[in-house]
C-alpha cells in the first residue's frame, strides 16, 4: 500500500504542496505550521508534491509507476472518482 512520508524536520511551512495536490490529500497544520497527511487513500501517486517542495520533504514509498497505470485495475478505479 502507498505510504507518503512527510518529513517534519525538514518541512518549511510553505504550503505549496497542499496547494498542488489534486486530490486534497494534504493539509496545513497552522499550529504547527507543518504540512499533513489527512487522506492518503486518495494520492493517485502523481509526485507533483514530492517535486514542488523546495526542502525535498516528501517521500513516497510503494506507489504505482504510470507506465504500470493502466494495467492496474485497483488503480484507475481509484483514480476514476476524480475524473
Ligand atoms: S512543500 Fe515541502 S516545505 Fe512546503 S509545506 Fe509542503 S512539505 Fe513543507
Ligand atoms: S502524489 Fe499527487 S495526489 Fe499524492 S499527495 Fe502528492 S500531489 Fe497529492
Amino acid at each position: 500500500m502507498l505510504e507518503i512520508k512527510i518529513h517534519d524536520e525538514s518541512c518549511r511551512g510553505c504550503e505549496l504542496c497542499v496547494d498542488v495536490c489534486p486530490t486534497d490529500v494534504l493539509a496545513f497544520d497552522k499550529v504547527a505550521h507543518k504540512a499533513t497527511i489527512q487522506n492518503v487513500g486518495d494520492c493517485i501517486a502523481c509526485l507533483s508534491c514530492a517535486f514542488i517542495c523546495p526542502s525535498g520533504a516528501i517521500t513516497h514509498s510503494n506507489i504505482h509507476h504510470v507506465k504500470n497505470f493502466y494495467r492496474d485495475l485497483d488503480f484507475c478505479r481509484r483514480v476514476e472518482r476524480f475524473l
